[in-house]
């Protein structure tokens, strides 16, 4: 039972697995009626092909391949790994598989016989890929900016060295925007130049450097990563994206390729929240671009069109572009440097000419069939075309679950005369879960409407510091942060201890800081936060005290670039290895 399908009407991966096996390979064991021929369309073109398969054809295909559903379910549903997407040869084209085991080669088939593919979306000859990589890397070679740790990296022989300054570049600049980053980094090098000195630092010395920095636990596997470099790999960084996942903690897909490409020249493709942008638009790629479906067919293209003789600079230059030209809201088409076959800018010049002819369908020109609904990356018939969108009706925004909704009670707990001048009181969090390690003023969680929530944090509060007035807790307002996956309202209470014993013993886990130390201690943004408020409100028994005497560091007064990244904490900016930071979220 045969089933023959022309190899340009299938997807990147069909194109490889037709071009290795050959059509006679192409099997539907489980049709009933024998052999299914889909007849070959009488041109040659890709665009006629796939027209002729998105008809009649198409059908039979479904069909049979539903029949085939019900017995291979399991293995059907299987998609190819990273590990799967091998590198594309050097001029371009999509490479065999020479090595690709029978059952794989037919995995990958049935895959895309489920998720069939435009060629409306891909890059379909060495030529375009050609012009792609030729426009962009010559552009970035003009308009690169000069960051710390590109300059780092060009200048570094030393290949560890060379991995480790990208490694911590591509890490930081994880959910954070470029600007905040640079002041993280150049104070990271400076303090830890090396894999060895960050492997022997102290986790609080990483937390401190990183407070504010967000997403906190990537600088614990940052640590962890140079740790396992430095005592269980000779010290030498992995030189392949694979031996980079596969060994290092916290390196997903995304950083394993931008290291692997940037520091050691593999020819490797990498995708994150630039480059999926760029290349949705691209291609015009209007289907869910969070979608695994389409994450894939992105992960392809990023494979195919990375630059063999250049890829580190390659994968900068796509994501320098997303960054600085094809950016989310406004982008500057006219400045870039791939817009001649950029398949949204056509789409947006077409609706605007059937605009200003007043012509009821587009004209004859080439375009996907997003009409029928067929084609997996096309957008569904229910999202129309948003003429005041532009090209930026790509990529198209998966609707996103709202965070989660919790409440905390907190206390800024306060010895105004003690000894040395005042002292505020902090609290470790446990070593693992939500923001793990880092001080805090103590706190208990709390519904919204809690009755119990005063006495409840009263209690926490003696806990560490013995016996309090409780008539002096005031509850000062509340504050809210929103954290990856929950938004975490504050209520915000302040006690200062007027007129009695200091409190000199501290039990384990608690410290009393002075303010020039808890505005450099290892604190979440959300604790700075809670601080503000207290400094703004300051409960009535501390009127007249000391406390007032005391300057707030210039920190306070003008927004620290870890203040700064509260705007930007969750606008995406560098979303990689999506799925790693989603479990390390803080
Ligand atoms: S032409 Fe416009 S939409 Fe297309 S890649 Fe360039 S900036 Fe982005």
């Amino acid at each position: 039972m045969l089933l023959d399908i022309p190899k340009e009407a299938l997807s990147t991966h069909a194109v490889t697995d037709y071009a290795n096996v050959g059509p006679s390979e192409v099997t539907c064991r489980n049709s009933p009626t024998g052999h299914t021929s889909v007849p070959q369309p009488a041109k040659s073109n890709p665009m006629s092909i796939w027209r002729a398969i998105m008809k009649k054809p198409r059908t039979a295909v479904r069909s049979c391949h539903q029949k085939q559903a019900s017995g291979h379910e399991g293995r059907e549903k299987q998609v190819l790994s990273s590990s799967q997407v091998k590198p594309s040869t050097p001029d371009g084209t999509m490479p065999k598989f020479p090595e690709a085991p029978a059952g794989l080669a037919r995995r990958q088939k049935e895959v895309v016989l489920r998720d069939p593919v435009s060629p409306y979306h891909l890059f379909r000859d060495t030529a375009e890929v050609t012009v792609f990589r030729e426009n962009l890397l010559s552009w970035y070679d003009r308009e690169k900016r000069d960051l710390p740790w590109r300059r780092r990296a060009e200048g570094e022989v030393d290949p560890d060295r060379r991995a480790y300054a990208v490694w911590v570049s591509e890490v930081m600049l994880q959910q954070t925007q470029v600007a905040t980053v640079i002041d993280y980094y150049t104070r990271w090098m400076q303090k830890w130049p090396t894999l060895q000195d960050l492997a022997s630092a102290s986790l609080e010395e990483v937390n401190q450097l990183w407070a504010g920095l967000g997403y906190y636990s990537r600088g614990r596997r940052l640590q962890e990563g140079a740790q396992k470099v430095v005592e269980e790999l000779g010290g030498h960084v992995p030189h392949t994206a694979e031996t980079l996942q596969k060994l290092l903690p916290g390196v997903g897909r995304y950083t394993a390729g931008a290291i692997a490409s940037i520091a050691f020249g593999q020819a490797t493709g990498v995708v994150d929240g630039n480059v999926v942008r760029v290349l949705c638009r691209v291609r015009a790629i209007g289907a869910d671009s969070g979608s695994t479906f389409v994450s894939q067919q992105l992960w392809s293209l990023a494979q195919q069109l990375v630059d063999p003789a250049r890829p580190g600079d390659f994968n900068q230059a796509a994501m320098e572009l997303g960054a600085t030209v094809c950016t989310p809201q406004h982008p500057r088409c006219s400045q870039c440097p791939v817009q001649s076959m950029c398949r949204a800018h056509q789409r947006v010049e077409r609706e605007q000419l059937v605009a200003s002819q007043s012509l009821p369908g587009s004209p004859d020109v080439e375009e996907c069939a997003p009409s029928t609904g067929q084609c997996q990356l096309c957008a569904p018939p229910t999202e129309p075309w948003d003429q005041t969108l532009g090209v930026a009706n790509f990529p198209r925004k998966a609707s996103r679950r709202p965070p989660r909704e919790e409440c905390s009670a907190t206390c800024v707990l306060e010895q105004p005369r003690a000894l040395g001048g005042a002292r505020i009181l902090l609290v470790q969090r446990p070593k693992s879960g939500l923001l793990a390690g880092l001080w805090e003023f103590p706190s208990v969680t709390a519904e919204p409407s809690g009755q119990c929530q005063r006495e409840a944090l009263l209690r926490e509060l003696q806990s560490w510091a013995g016996p309090l007035p409780a008539t002096h807790l005031q509850h000062l307002g509340q504050v809210a942060h929103t954290f990856s996956h929950i938004k975490l309202t504050y209520q915000v209470y302040g006690l200062a201890l007027e007129g009695q014993i200091p409190v000199t013993i501290t039990p384990p886990g608690a410290r009393w800081l002075t303010r020039e130390e808890f505005h450099t201690a290892a604190v979440s943004t959300a604790m700075k936060k809670v601080f503000r408020v207290y400094e703004g409100q300051r409960p009535g028994t501390c009127k007249g005290s000391k406390r007032s005497q005391v300057s707030a560091p210039s920190t306070q007064r003008k927004p620290s670039p870890g203040q700064q990244v509260l705007d930007s904490f969750f606008r995406p900016h560098h979303p990689t290895d999506v799925s790693s930071l989603n479990s390390m979220a803080q």
